[in-house]
């Protein structure tokens, strides 16, 4: 999608730190880390949000998984552990609207999800 900035990193339109690719998912470090450790972890195809999944995805939303599995194992988090977060919409607090999955960890996150 044209003015998508997900889909620019993507087509390599600007720049980002890949750490993982594949041929439908892409995993670069978030340019703002709200963690020691920050990755965001995308499919190719421009998904608005968790709205817009179909039957059609199923297959792709698993290849998600693994490549979050993977991405931890690259950034060294996987035996510390980690948080997987996606924002859908307004109150979710979704500012890109290309659906991707925040890989958080290199620190104790604590037991509360939500901040207020
Ligand atoms: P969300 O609020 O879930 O839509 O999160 C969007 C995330 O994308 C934020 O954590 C931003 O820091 C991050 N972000 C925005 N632009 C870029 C970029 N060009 N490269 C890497 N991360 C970005
Ligand atoms: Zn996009």
């Amino acid at each position: 999608m044209a003015d998508c900035i997900f889909c620019k990193i993507i087509n390599r339109e600007i720049p980002g730190n890949i750490v993982f690719e594949t041929d439908d998912v892409i995993a670069f470090e978030d340019a703002h880390p709200n963690a020691p450790v920050h990755y965001l972890v995308v499919p190719k195809k421009h998904i608005t949000c968790m709205n817009d999944i179909n039957e059609e995805d199923i297959e792709l939303m698993g290849k998600i998984q693994l490549a979050i599995k993977e991405v931890a194992k690259i950034t060294g988090i996987s035996e510390s552990g980690y948080r997987v977060i996606t924002n859908c919409g307004d109150d979710g607090g979704q500012m890109v609207k290309h659906i991707h999955y925040h890989v958080l960890g290199g620190k104790h996150l604590g037991c509360k999800i939500v901040h207020e």
